[in-house]
């Protein structure tokens, strides 16, 4: 049977939510804090990109958007490392044909409000901000653009309003409510590489990375041959933000530690000061749900780091298991709520854990001679075993595994990578085609 759906928040999980429920034939009244998205002007090197993986696809073309967002995506096949002394280094993210995929945040917003908006039965309200909840009734209360309040009564409601969500504030009075906001040491701000008159100044195909220990400078593709950048310093100490506060400070950082870029930034100081600096926070809550009434999803219920290029497909992720859970109880929506937080949290738990994980990776690691080591190795099992040894990166980008299941296998590789790493000869063995036997006969893979 139809519900009356109200979802509060059209970002990338709302809108996509309010497609799936559009398609199974709710009324869906979706509110947004913020104007009309797809009114505005966004110019490229304006809006944060996201990579796309596996989990992102599954749910996109789960609702039909999948192909009109794969025309303003652009393929990644690997991380391109920059040394300090300008040197390049490319590490695949997996094999041949596997990619992650850069779209601006804001483009796949519009893409999906546009979607979402083709179903006469969902209807967007632009400039609604929830203030309050009503959880037993249920019903939500926004004020809209002339301050005035508008009280909406509903059958269920979806609680897609991001990281600092009103939804789940409300919930948060409950008794037995838990809940907890991190932030980490480090804050980001955004950049740009303005393309050389329609050419792409780096390669195309890759995420770039300046790996430099405590800090990082990251870089993304977009179709008009620009770069979206995204500098992580720490927000207080050396070389935080904090310090870099003239000029003269953000010049010489910059030609310490990402001379290269630095090249490719001429406004740099321009951008610098002109775009805010933001903080990252996690969030973790429990239950999720309440009732057959209300239910978070998203960012709403698990803000992750974006390390790991998870959060969206994680809150995405989360819509089609949703799908699912509908298929399979109907009307119960008392038993799917249950169903959806108590197998979806451990998942969330555990994305989260391997986000944190990954900035480690990705700022410091990737750039010492054992890491690459240790992944020529993992590679070589994934190309030789492929049926029997799907590297973590590849489980949690390529695979719709559980990512509880990916964190528990992961650990186990840990221990074979941690053993042959150890082994003196091993990469001749890759390089001289031994490897498989030397695997075999020692009984590293079981067969
Ligand atoms: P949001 O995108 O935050 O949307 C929430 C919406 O609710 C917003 O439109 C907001 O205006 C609205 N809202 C808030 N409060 C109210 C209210 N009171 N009333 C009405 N509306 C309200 N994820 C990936 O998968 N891959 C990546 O590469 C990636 N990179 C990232 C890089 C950075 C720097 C950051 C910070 C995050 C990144 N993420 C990435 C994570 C991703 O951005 C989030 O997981 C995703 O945006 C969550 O979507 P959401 O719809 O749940 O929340």
């Amino acid at each position: 049977m139809s519900k009356k759906v109200t979802i509060v928040g059209a970002g990338l999980v709302g809108s996509l939510l309010a497609a799936l429920l559009g398609k199974r034939g709710h009324s869906v009244d979706i509110f947004e804090r913020r104007p009309d998205i797809r009114k505005a002007d966004i110019s490229a090197g304006k809006s944060i990109n996201m990579a796309c993986s596996t989990r992102g696809w599954k749910a996109l073309d789960l609702v039909g958007a999948g192909d009109k967002v794969r025309e303003a995506a652009i393929a990644m096949n690997g991380r391109m490392m920059h040394g300090i002394n300008e040197s390049l280094t490319f590490q695949p993210y997996g094999k041949e044909g596997e990619a992650i995929y850069s779209i601006s945040r804001a483009g796949l917003n519009q893409i999906l409000i546009d979607h979402a908006d083709q179903f006469d039965n969902v209807n967007f309200h632009f400039n609604h901000k929830c203030l309050d909840l009503d959880l037993d009734t249920p019903s939500a209360t926004f004020e809209i653009s002339n301050g005035d309040h508008k009280e909406v009564t509903t059958d269920l409601i979806f609680g897609t309003d991001g990281a600092f969500s009103a939804v789940r504030s409300v919930m948060q009075k409950l008794k037995h409510f838990n809940f907890s906001q991190e932030y980490i040491s480090h804050d980001y701000k955004e950049l740009s590489i303005d393309s050389n008159d329609g050419q792409f100044q780096m390669d195309k195909h890759a995420l770039h990375i300046w790996p430099r220990g405590s800090h990082m400078l990251i870089a993304l593709p977009n179709p008009d041959g620009s770069f979206t950048c995204t500098l992580f310093l720490p927000y207080e100490g050396g070389n935080s933000f904090e310090q870099l506060n003239s000029e003269t400070e953000i010049r010489r950082f910059f030609e310490d530690k990402f001379p290269d870029a630095l090249k490719l930034i001429p406004n740099l100081i321009e951008l610098f000061n002109e775009n805010p600096t933001s903080p990252l926070v996690i969030v973790r809550c429990f239950p999720w749900t309440y009732e057959d009434k209300v239910a978070l999803i998203g960012d709403a219920s698990h803000a992750i780091v974006p390390f790991y290029g998870q959060g969206m497909n994680a809150g995405f992720e989360d819509v089609s298991i949703l799908d699912e859970l509908m298929t399979k109880h109907g009307e119960d929506w008392n038993s799917l709520f249950l169903e959806f937080q108590a197998t979806r949290k451990p998942d969330a738990d555990a994305i989260a854990d391997l986000a944190l994980k990954n900035f480690i990776e990705m700022r410091d690691l990737v750039g010492q001679e054992w890491f690459l080591k240790r992944k020529k190795i993992e590679r070589a099992l994934y190309e030789t075993f492929p049926g029997k040894f799907i590297p973590q990166y590849s489980m949690v980008s390529f695979t719709n595994t559980p990512y509880s299941e990916a964190v528990r296998i992961g650990n186990q590789q840990d221990l074979i990578l941690d053993r042959l790493a150890e082994t003196e000869n091993i990469l001749e063995l890759i390089e001289q085609g031994n490897f498989k036997s030397f695997i075999e006969s020692n009984n590293i893979i079981q067969n």
